[in-house]
């Protein structure tokens, strides 16, 4: 018996601390009175502090294993033009894709109408943010003015930038740079033991974070707000299981099915934890072991969990609709334009945390100069939205690396159909990591 249950894999026992928490959540919240032993001891405190302590576990790792990885991945992309190609590529797509997830969600909006009837007051309050200013500071705020304070305070995007130009820059000097060079490779590897350590941890931490948010979740509170959580989860729905789909098809020809089947875990445990930025290690494991090569998708995945988010991008489309539709502001074609604009933008600045996609769509709220009050609105039941829409935004960053992988030679096919292992160097490396 003890024997069977060593042979679960991780990514499964995570899948059953997910099953697991779930049910003991929705069994809490419909079946338990309110009690000080469930309200408090167990909801509020073991389950807070299982959750809590996990995140925070994976969070501790983002900033060191990001700025290793990237400085690693690009040192050993000996060619700097081929950085240049994969980078360009990668946030080529990245920024398409989360383009056409605005106009997906806005199309929704505008089809279901789901802030109709609710007749929010209808003094909106405009603002006097521009949509200028806030993308002149998103751009300049990409460059790390001070790259220590930028790693301190886990500004990702400077923080990738300044590792992209530290990664070129050992490749160009090769022998002469070895030992910060080697330093890097180790502190990587450091780093890759870490997160397997913690990742073991996973099945509990999912366990507790599924528990508390079903045991607290009100059905009360959701229902008002069903045709918005609806909409949501229809574009979610469309971006992953048919634009994501028919891009692998178009550009890659590869079979979305064979992905799925082996990307689900990661789309499981996205969910339960709310984090891109915690399933990086996951996504680039998954990846592997479908033949694309670290070398690609130690820069794709870390920029993707933090610049790419269709998901996020879905949930801002479908609240501009709603909030504009409650307070009865009628949005033009331009002011649509606009938030395509910001939201697009938003989903760079967004990081790869639990419901930081609500902060930034305030950016969006203010270009069009919707009342942010209405942001108070959905804040209470986002917490379950943030678990799908991250769900989406990893499987995003990971078809996006299938494409540019397969673009640039470094996919091997054949693993990802299965008709032979995957690559040697990279299989040491996993089977070193033992990630899952
Ligand atoms: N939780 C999301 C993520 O980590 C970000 C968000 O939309 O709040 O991908």
């Amino acid at each position: 018996m003890l024997g069977k249950l060593k042979n679960i894999s991780l990514s499964n026992w995570i899948l059953i601390g997910m099953i697991l928490g779930l049910l003991t959540g929705i069994i809490l919240n419909f079946f338990v009175p309110d009690s000080f032993f469930k309200n408090i001891i167990l909801v509020d405190n073991i389950f807070y502090l299982g959750g809590s302590l996990f995140i925070k576990l994976m969070r501790m790792l983002v900033v060191p294993l990001v700025f290793c990885s990237i400085v690693v991945g690009a040192a050993s992309i000996s060619d700097i033009r081929k950085i240049g190609t994969i980078g360009g590529r990668t946030i080529g797509i990245y920024l398409i894709t989360t383009a056409l997830a605005v106009s997906i969600a806005l199309i929704i909006g505008i089809l279901i109408q789901p802030g109709a009837g609710l007749n929010l007051s209808a003094v909106a309050q405009s603002s006097n943010v521009t949509l200028n200013q806030t993308m002149t500071d998103t751009i300049l705020n990409m460059v790390p003015e001070n790259p220590i304070n930028s790693l301190a305070s886990g500004d990702m995007i400077p923080v990738i930038i300044f590792a992209l130009l530290i990664g070129v820059i050992l490749a160009k000097l090769k022998e002469e740079t070895e030992i910060v060079g080697n330093f890097f490779a180790q502190g990587n590897r450091i780093m890759m033991e870490m997160t397997s350590i913690v990742m073991k941890f996973a099945p509990i931490g999912v366990f507790c974070l599924m528990a508390r948010t079903f045991a607290g979740l009100g059905i009360e509170g959701l229902l008002p707000l069903g045709k918005y959580i609806i909409c949501v989860l229809i574009g979610l729905a469309i971006q992953a299981f048919i634009v994501y789909p028919s891009m692998l098809v178009v550009f890659t020809r590869l079979n979305p099915i064979r992905f799925f089947r082996k990307f689900i875990s990661v789309m499981f445990f996205a969910f339960s934890s709310s984090t891109s930025n915690a399933t990086i290690p996951l996504n680039l494991d998954k990846l592997s072991e479908m033949g694309v090569s670290l070398e690609v998708s130690s820069f794709t995945i870390p920029l993707g969990a933090t610049i790419n988010m269709d998901g996020t991008a879905i949930m801002q489309g479908v609240a501009v609709m709603f909030a504009a539709q409650a307070y009865g502001i009628d949005l033009g074609l331009s002011a649509l334009i606009t938030v395509i604009f910001t939201a697009v933008m938003a989903s760079i600045g967004t990081a790869g945390v639990p419901s930081v996609g609500l902060i930034t769509l305030t950016m969006v709220f203010n270009s069009v100069g919707l009342p942010v009050q209405a942001i108070g609105i959905i804040f209470g039941i986002d917490h379950i939205l943030d678990m799908f829409r991250t769900a989406v935004n990893v499987t995003g960053d990971a078809i996006c690396t299938l494409i540019v992988s397969f673009k640039n030679k470094s996919l091997d096919v054949d693993v990802f159909n299965g008709k032979k292992e995957m690559d040697k160097d990279d299989k040491v490396l996993l089977d070193d990591l033992s990630i899952i």
